[in-house]
């Protein structure tokens, strides 16, 4: 399978549940990978607790034929009950953090990151939706870009605020 050819079929925040699925596809003859993304989130967005990080990929040309399967498993046994899903779209192809990882903005997000500015977000890239991986709190105050407003903290020395 070529790598860039790959794409995510179901994404999940245990590997457990994720290689049932990959299992599965394999078995209806679906060449299927797992993605553990982790260690790029701990890295590069300096997650401490990586989310939607495991994930369950297919080639290209067999997407739609593996993402219909999955959906027919998901309300025929709730193949996807443990998998992080869209709220609005249904897909499992969700991003966390919801930073875009091909924009130029990632380095200013990267920052703003660190310092804790922005929320973390599950993003899926289907509808563009966001939405928090935390249970539903009252409802937060939103800005025009859909964040939830929140007085940026004072920053302090990067040193400070290491999380290693
Ligand atoms: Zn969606």
């Amino acid at each position: 399978m070529k790598l860039e050819e790959l794409m995510t079929v179901a994404t999940f925040s245990e590997a457990a549940p994720a290689d049932t699925l990959r299992q599965r596809l394999e078995a209806a003859r679906i060449p299927a990978q797992l993605f553990d993304e982790g260690m790029t989130q701990r890295i590069w967005w300096l997650v401490p607790r990586p989310k939607a990080h495991m994930r369950v990929r297919v080639e290209k040309e067999r997407f739609e034929e593996a993402e219909a399967l999955v959906r027919r498993w998901n309300e025929e046994d709730g193949a996807l009950k443990d998998a992080v899903v869209c709220p609005e779209c249904g897909a499992s192809r969700v991003e966390y953090p919801q930073y875009s990882r091909r924009t130029l903005m990632t380095f200013f997000f990267g920052i703003a990151n660190l310092f804790g500015y922005l929320p973390r977000l599950y993003f899926c890239p289907v509808c563009q939706y966001t939405w928090s991986p935390e249970p539903p709190k009252p409802e937060p105050e939103l800005d025009v870009l859909n964040w939830a407003v929140k007085r940026p903290r004072k920053a302090t020395a990067p040193a400070a605020r290491s999380r290693r």
